[in-house]
């Protein structure tokens, strides 16, 4: 009896190293596939299964990117701050145009042609409401290759819970990844409300909040003339700076009338056009050159 337990014990441990070694094996492939279905959803599977030959890391990386774009990503010096322009190296004459409260019928296109006549991009604040409206405008918009910023669902200017906050910013960008599929993380609050809620939970997600340091006064309910308009622009324009326009929220032909001449009488002065991503690339590259020049004491 001793010896047949002492037999099969010894079996046993001759079996053992054998059997344990293919069940390490199958827990650590299953491990490490459950690891990466957690980190990549179902598309490692498929990159994973991918046919031979075909670098699969490479694959791997391209498939992520097309499951979650951020198409207007904010450079990491600006995310979560909250900014009216940015500091451009000295030459860079460049400034942002905005447009706010659109998609709108009539005033969006007139926008957008104006814009494209003279080959400039610039930067639109949706609200989530007029977009569910009017998404073929919105997607006008976007095909024209400008870039499209959060401005809430509702246009609240009222004291607002976190919560909802959160869904004034969260339903607009569903609203804009259902109807435009991209991905912002660019945002102005309505009235340009820093305390209401919204800034702190934009800032939380890590957005860009993009106030203005030019505002052509356009949308006071007395409507200025478009040369009105044309000169509070001229004169607040700096380099690095952010104009703030409307193509929604009511009648805005006087904006789009003054648009060609804001662009030209700018251009003559020697202003390039950017959008607010553009601008800030450009700040946060001039940012860390000089910050590599005074580490080495560069011109010191
Ligand atoms: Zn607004």
């Amino acid at each position: 009896m001793a010896k047949t337990a002492r037999g099969d014990r010894q079996k046993t441990k001759r079996l053992l190293p054998g059997k344990l070694f293919w069940l390490a094996i199958a827990a650590t492939s299953c491990m490490v596939f459950a690891l990466l279905h957690i980190l990549f959803g179902s598309v490692s599977a498929d990159a994973l299964t991918a046919t031979t030959g075909v670098d699969k890391s490479v694959e791997l990386t391209t498939s992520i990117a097309n499951v979650s774009p951020m198409d207007f990503d904010v450079p990491t010096s600006f995310q979560a701050k909250t900014i009216k322009d940015a500091p451009v190296p000295a030459g860079e004459k460049v400034i942002a145009l905005t447009f706010d409260d659109g998609p709108w019928p009539e005033t969006t296109e007139k926008v957008l042609a104006a814009l494209k006549k003279e080959n400039v991009k610039a930067t639109f604040y949706m609200i989530g409401q007029p977009l569910k409206s009017f998404p073929e405008l919105g997607k006008k918009v976007l095909a024209d290759g400008h870039v499209i910023a959060n401005h809430t669902l509702h246009h609240w200017y009222k004291q607002m819970s976190p919560l909802v906050a959160q869904r004034e910013i969260e339903d607009t960008q569903q609203i804009i990844r259902d109807i435009l599929k991209v991905e912002t993380a660019y945002f102005r609050p309505p009235g340009g409300l820093l305390t209401n809620g919204l800034v702190a939970y934009a800032q939380k997600k890590g957005q860009s909040v993009n106030m203005w340091s030019v505002d052509s006064n356009d949308s006071h309910p007395k409507r200025p003339s478009p040369e009105a308009m044309l000169k509070t622009i001229l004169a607040q324009a700096t380099p690095g700076g952010i104009v703030l326009m409307h193509d929604g929220g009511g009648n805005h032909d006087n904006t789009a009338k003054a648009v060609p001449q804001i662009i030209i009488k700018l251009r003559e002065q020697g202003y390039k056009f950017v959008t607010v991503p553009e601008l800030l690339e450009i700040s946060s590259a001039n940012a860390e050159k000089v910050a590599k020049a005074a580490v080495l004491g560069v011109g010191s």
